[in-house]
């Protein structure tokens, strides 16, 4: 039975949003407008957000002209209103295949950092539908775990347990400040628990969700100011190695610059923490600039790695990193120290439909994988203004399609883990790669 295709949704001024009566969802890959395929339509995951497209007119497929078309204005009686595309932010775990369809060239203002998704209205299910694939099937992160009524007496209560400690009073504020999930589970006291380190980086990312120059989009938080001590971090550390469930204690979570400028730090806190308990699992995020230090913090007791890039390709990376005094070819050795050592080695793909699945990217990334052999891909869609993205990296086209990615590298390479989330130790090679993908919503 054929599927009848979803439709178009559109935004009124007050962001009213509604479903077209005939045309068509359609969505983006790289410059170029295409219509989703049925394998990559799936009901908009809970907890996920609908955004409007502002000043910018969407672009549906007329059946009836078997044309692309774009909707400026819809009619109401005698008079006309001018509409606006919508957008969806995924909840985590899924992976957007298309970007939103609308005419760019109209807009007004730089997008802030989230994921754009298309988004249509598929009235067979009765539900909205965006492009993506799911790729981790961990449910620790799903936002009904976190509920603030039962966080703040916790908070109240390890403060006052640990005085005095700056990453702690850090960590409360993010927690209930900044409502980060991760800090919060350092506070109940389970899973992935974030250690930030760091006040700086060498790194200028076009889409750095903590700092950004002033002429750009706002940063969404700010950055930590000052490096805690070793003590500092075990503090915190140990109680959650020793007590959590699932413990994973991470540096470089999020808002602070890379924890690898702070990595003899790093390495004194980890030793420390090895020596003190052989429970839970301890992880290191970073742009992997320094290769020497990344072999210090393997020596440290480290037990996996998560390399961020955009691109596998120097040139793309460049442009997004902007590196200051390291080269792709840093990023590249740190992976090798990494996987040499025997961590469990993960890339934090910041993916975006027509850069990551373009022939060029694919064939660089095939290469990649099968030289280093990582463990794992943690896709990442990329929060950034899609169309200034793909400005910043010359794309132009459509790439072959981000589900017929995610097929290819798991027929060539079987034991590529796809994921969202980092691993406790125990997970990391799992029998029957339960989390493997593609992953089907029960
Ligand atoms: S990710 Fe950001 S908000 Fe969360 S703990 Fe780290 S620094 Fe704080
Ligand atoms: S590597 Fe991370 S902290 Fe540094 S600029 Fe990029 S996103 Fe920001």
């Amino acid at each position: 039975m054929t599927q009848r295709p979803p439709k178009l949704l559109y935004a009124d001024a007050k962001g009213n949003i509604y479903d077209h009566p005939y045309l068509d969802m359609v969505g983006m890959n790289g410059s170029e407008f295409v219509l989703p395929e049925n394998v990559e339509l799936i009901p908009l995951p809970e907890d996920s957000r609908l955004f409007t497209m502002p000043a910018m007119p969407p672009v549906a497929w007329d059946a009836r002209k078997k044309a692309f078309a774009t909707l400026d204005r819809v009619r109401e009686g005698k008079r006309s209103r001018p509409v606006q595309a919508v957008a969806a932010f995924m909840a985590p775990g899924y992976v957007r295949t298309l970007l939103p369809a609308c005419d760019y060239s109209r807009k007004t203002t730089h997008l802030p950092l989230w994921s754009y998704t298309a988004v249509g209205w598929d009235e067979e299910r009765d539900c909205f539908v965006v492009a993506a694939t799911k790729v981790d099937s961990n449910s620790n992160w799903n936002p009904v775990n976190y509920d603030d009524r039962t966080l703040d007496p916790l908070v109240r209560k390890i403060l006052q347990e640990i005085p005095g400690n700056r990453l702690l009073e850090q960590l409360a504020r993010c927690a209930v400040d900044y409502h980060c999930f991760a800090a919060k589970n350092l506070f109940y006291r389970r899973w992935e628990a974030p250690l930030p380190t760091s006040p700086v980086c060498n790194s200028a990312c076009l889409g750095c969700i903590s700092l950004q120059p002033s002429e750009c989009c706002p940063a969404n938080h700010e950055r930590i100011t000052f490096v805690p001590t070793p003590e500092e971090i075990c503090q915190i550390a140990l109680p959650h190695l020793e007590y959590a469930e699932q413990a994973i204690v991470s540096y470089g979570q999020g808002c602070e610059g890379d924890p690898i400028l702070q990595a003899d730090t790093i390495a004194e806190a980890t030793r420390r923490l090895k020596k003190a308990t052989s429970r839970g699992t301890v992880n290191f995020n970073s742009n992997g600039s320094l290769p020497d230090k990344v072999a210090l913090l393997c020596e440290a007791g480290m037990d996996s790695f998560r390399f961020s890039m955009n691109s596998v390709r120097e040139e793309l990376y460049n442009r997004y990193y902007r590196p200051k005094g390291y080269t792709f070819g840093d990023v590249l050795r740190s992976v090798h120290t990494a996987k040499k050592a025997g961590r469990f080695t993960m890339i934090n793909y910041l993916v975006s439909p027509g850069v990551s699945d373009a022939p060029q990217e694919v064939e660089a990334l095939l290469r990649f994988v099968a030289e280093t052999g990582v463990d794992m891909i943690q896709m990442r869609n990329l929060s950034i203004d899609p169309d200034y993205y793909n400005r910043e990296m010359g794309v132009s086209g459509k790439g072959i399609g981000m589900y017929r990615l995610l097929e290819l590298l798991k027929r060539e390479f079987p034991q590529l883990q796809f994921g969202y989330y980092n691993r406790t130790r125990e997970n990391f090679y799992p029998p029957d790669l339960p989390n493997s993908w593609p992953i089907v919503e029960k």
